[in-house]
């Protein structure tokens, strides 16, 4: 039988650094890597196969950093976790053992019980080389794509297909806008007008009832009684947590159906990790049970689960979520919470906002404008998130914004915060827009104490 002192199961945005944090924690240990697919995707870069990057052999991750690493590579999935030998069996009749075993699993795409969701020409986006094929080959046949979902994949799919490949698209949403999990609505209405002015069709407050034709899909009937012609139709309607191994082998399973984990990203067995979106997550703002499922939570939640197999030593602070894409070219990006889930959480809020080139003066090549949006706890004046739009940089603005999330920074220390400037890469010190935001939530709440009554 074979053995390694660490398995880690996942071949992707968990598993990769699990293995290499394990490595560089415990470089005395042997670790494997065990994954599915011959060649892995990058999965974020799926929706620009149809565009930008071009064909699946562009968009996979490279196996050298974990040759480099010293990381043993196994191709084979894994069946079964026999707990009480700490023995694994794969399809292909090995057993191995192991002293500490880490699950990054991943997410399946939901697929609803939609009638004719099964037909030809009806994708959910699984991240699998040939899986994508099939549906480049099909796209490739295609003019009218129907995509169900507006959130962002469903948008980053949309333009790549309509400005690459020139089809006709139309996306379908329940709610009201697109991106409105994680955008507040003066930002959901730029990103719906930038796709609405590259020709896509976005129909909101509708959702799809039935996929109808023969052996193919040939056309969507919306809950409005609308009829879409379509040749393909994608559904990017989320996913789910791939937690089937671990309940088979006994694993305590969370609410929200991922595989269940402590802070230290321990199931309920101690030698054994979960990591990425197999595991249950909690919110950072409250602990409560978050759905959220994203490449970068896979990567701290795996660098935590590394670091943690022989010795606890990281412990997860909750999920923030830090959503980022481009449309346009355009950057629109959220961390944390929103104005409207700040309130609806039962948060008193104050915002601040701030708009300015990102160059200074404004003339200088590649002046281009960024908004920000600041969302605070009016009673403590601790940031609970933020939102950007606008020019590239705003991709590391918005991740700026998390980490003070983070470190539960005050719009006073925000105001404060030392940030670097340059006529060729930033706005100026004077009106740098993480700073000018968070004086403007403080210009708001001085106003407020001016007008309110001075007591007696
Ligand atoms: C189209 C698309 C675009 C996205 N864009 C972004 C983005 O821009 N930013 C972002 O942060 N997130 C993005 N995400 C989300 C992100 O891709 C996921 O959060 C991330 O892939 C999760 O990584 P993971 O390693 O947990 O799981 P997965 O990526 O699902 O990987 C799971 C791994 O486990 C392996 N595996 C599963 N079961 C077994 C088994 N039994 N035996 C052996 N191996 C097994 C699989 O083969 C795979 O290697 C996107 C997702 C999609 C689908």
């Amino acid at each position: 039988m074979r053995r390694s002192d660490i398995v880690v199961i996942g071949g992707s945005a968990a598993g990769i650094p699990a293995a290499l944090t394990a490595r560089q924690f415990y470089p005395e240990h042997s670790v494997l890597l065990i994954r599915r697919e011959p060649q892995a995707l990058v999965p974020c870069g799926i929706p620009y196969i149809f565009g930008a990057i071009g064909s699946t052999e562009a968009d996979l991750i490279p196996d050298a950093m974990l040759q480099s690493a010293g990381i043993d590579l196994l191709v084979d999935e894994v069946t079964s976790i026999d707990r009480q030998r700490e023995v694994l069996a794969t399809a292909g009749g090995e057993e191995i053992g192991y002293r500490r075993l880490v699950l990054g699993v991943g997410s399946q795409p939901v697929v609803p019980p939609i009638p004719g969701a099964d037909k030809a020409n009806v994708f959910a986006i699984r991240k699998d080389v040939a899986y994508i094929e099939r549906m480049l080959a099909a796209f490739d046949r295609a003019s009218r794509l129907v995509i169900a979902g507006c959130g962002f994949i469903g948008v980053e799919l949309a333009e790549e297909n309509r400005r690459e490949r020139g089809l006709q698209v139309t996306i379908v949403e329940m709610l009201e806008h697109c991106l409105e999990q994680n955008y507040d609505l003066e930002f959901a209405q730029a990103a719906e007008e930038v796709l609405r002015s590259e020709g896509i069709d976005i129909l909101t407050n509708t959702t799809v009832e039935e996929i109808e034709g023969n052996e193919r899909a040939e056309r969507v009937i919306l809950s409005d009684g609308q009829v879409l012609p379509a040749d393909v139709v994608v559904l990017a309607l989320g996913a789910t947590a791939n937690s089937d191994l671990a309940r088979r082998a006994g694993l305590a399973i969370g609410p929200l159906g991922g595989i269940l984990v402590n802070r230290y990203q321990q199931t309920s067995d101690e030698h054994i990790f979960a990591a990425g979106d197999c595991a249950e997550k909690v919110s950072f703002f409250d602990g409560r049970p978050s759905p959220q499922k994203l490449a970068s939570i896979a990567t701290t939640e795996a660098r935590i689960a590394g670091a943690n197999l022989f010795a606890l030593q990281r412990a997860n602070p909750g999920t923030i979520g830090v959503y980022s894409t481009i449309l346009g070219g355009r950057a629109f990006a959220s961390a944390g919470l929103t104005e409207r889930a700040a309130r609806l959480a039962g948060y008193q809020v104050i915002t601040g906002q701030a708009e300015a080139i990102n160059r200074h003066p404004g003339c200088m090549p590649g002046g281009m404008s960024l908004r920000v949006k600041l969302v605070f706890d009016a009673a403590t004046r601790v940031l609970l998130g933020g939102q950007v739009m606008g020019a590239e940089s705003g991709g590391e603005m918005v991740n700026a914004i998390s980490a003070c999330v983070q470190e539960r920074m005050t719009a006073d220390d925000i105001a404060l915060f030392q940030a670097g400037s340059h006529p060729g890469l930033t706005a100026s010190p004077i009106t740098y827009q993480l700073v000018a935001a968070a004086e403007a939530a403080i210009a708001t709440w001085l106003k407020e104490r001016q007008a309110a009554p001075v007591p007696v």
